[in-house]
């Protein structure tokens, strides 16, 4: 087969993938099923190599079962992730490829272009990530290190798939299960030497539960037709349903696709395996789904999960939201070494409408508000509170009401509608919150 798409995301799309797309982004919280694998093997030591006829750019680094050539990403370090992710998926799909993979990561379009007309394809268009027919993977480096690993271990994941488990002729494997399965299996992260699955998925690329559950409400759903691929239905779904039957019906989920891989439909191996008509199932989906909606949304793309804290880099203005509105919020804001603006947000209703306490690059504190049109409305002028590492915030509201406390004094008293959120902005920034 030539030239086979294995991914959606193009330009035929609605860009989920630029950066400054505001998307409202809902991660899942995920507890357990943790692969600690320290002792993935390593790569070799890498070496320069660059696209034939071309300027060498990028390095290759060779591992057990991986050839990586990278461009602006680490190739050892990529080798090492994916070798953790040949042991998960080896386990997933009980089987595994033989021979080595290959896996391209290119720093431009331009290169990733060159990388595969030199490899006999044709511009892919918008795609920015696939497997070709020769089951090489190649990709475009992506506007952050964790989307762009996430890019890779999801093409990775159709790879692995492909070769472990080569189709039969005749097999359509719908939509929600090639694509769910790399979206379920790519949403990990890696640390150096540890690939796993995320408490708390906050980087883009999803904004999955809220959206898969508004349109699971709404008049297009239509279960049966989801499970059987008769009807398109948004990503963000595929995704879902991948992780509703992997996390709840592991088993269940690994007979039914043996089932489909041996040429049954997929509606009969579900009524075979789960039990009457995906019908039957939509109140628990939708249950599920339901109960994975975040605490944040993530407005523009420069917030990850760190060890309990939440980290910001942050080159532009970057805002994460909350999506619920508790009694109070505390927040300690580590900025380090990193010379920036940084600030606690409440009253956030948009973008572009939102109060916010500020702490500026050089040492002073204000409080800002925000209307649409670029406008800022300064509330308190800045003051000298001196050039601290670290800022404490504690705003309690109720009666539409929030009052502002910094460092332990009281800043003042404003009006909400008690959302709140977190700033950052050309620095890098962690903020520990509770509740
Ligand atoms: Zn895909």
């Amino acid at each position: 087969m030539k030239n086979t798409r294995m991914n959606k995301r193009g330009s035929g799309k609605k860009s989920r993938n630029t950066a400054t797309f505001p998307s409202l982004v809902l991660g899942s919280l995920l507890i357990g099923l943790c692969i600690f694998l320290p002792a993935c093997a390593s790569s070799e030591a890498s070496k320069a190599l660059g696209v034939p006829g071309e300027a060498s750019s990028g390095k290759k680094a060779l591992s057990q079962h991986y050839e990586v050539y990278a461009e602006g990403v680490d190739a050892d370090d990529t080798a090492r992730m994916l070798e953790c992710f040949f042991q998960y998926a080896t386990e997933f799909f009980g089987r595994s490829p033989t021979g080595k993979m290959r896996v391209n990561v290119f720093a431009s379009r331009e290169r990733y272009v060159q990388g595969l007309v030199r490899d006999g394809f044709p511009d892919p268009g918008g795609f920015y990530g696939q497997l070709q027919a020769n089951m090489v993977v190649y990709l475009l480096l992506q506007r952050t290190p964790d989307v762009t690993r996430e890019v890779i271990l999801h093409e990775a994941v159709h790879q692995f798939y492909a070769l472990a488990v080569p189709k039969k002729p005749g097999v359509v494997l719908p939509w929600w299960f090639s694509e769910g399965m790399s979206d379920y299996m790519a949403k990990r992260d890696w640390d150096g030497t540890r690939l796993r699955e995320r408490e708390v998925q906050l980087i883009a690329l999803e904004e999955e539960p809220q959206f898969t559950r508004d349109w699971l409400m709404g008049p297009n759903m239509d279960l049966p037709a989801m499970v059987s691929g008769s009807k398109p239905f948004p990503s963000p779904g595929h995704w879902a349903m991948a992780r509703f039957l992997a996390e709840r019906y592991p088993d269940r989920f690994r007979d039914m696709r043996k089932l489909v891989e041996d040429g049954m439909k997929m509606e009969e191996s579900w009524g075979l395996i789960m039990g009457g008509s995906p019908d039957e199932w939509v109140g628990e989906f939708m249950a599920y789904v339901r109960s994975q909606v975040q605490p944040w949304w993530v407005v523009s793309h420069a917030w990850r999960q760190k060890e309990g804290a939440i980290e910001a880099v942050a080159d532009s203005a970057a805002i994460l939201a909350r999506q619920d509105k508790p009694d109070e919020m505390r927040v300690v804001i580590s900025t380090g070494e990193s010379k920036g603006s940084v600030g606690v947000i409440f009253d956030y209703s948009s973008p572009d409408d939102f109060s916010m306490i500020q702490f500026l690059p050089d040492g002073r504190m204000q409080i800002v508000s925000r209307k649409s049109g670029g406008k800022n409305r300064i509330l308190v002028e800045p003051v000298r509170i001196g050039d601290q590492p670290r800022h404490r915030v504690h705003l309690i509201q109720g009666g539409g009401k929030v009052r502002v406390r910094v460092d332990g004094g009281v800043l003042g008293v404003y009006d909400t509608q008690g959302r709140f959120g977190l700033y950052a902005e050309g620095c890098k920034a962690k903020f520990n919150v509770s509740p």
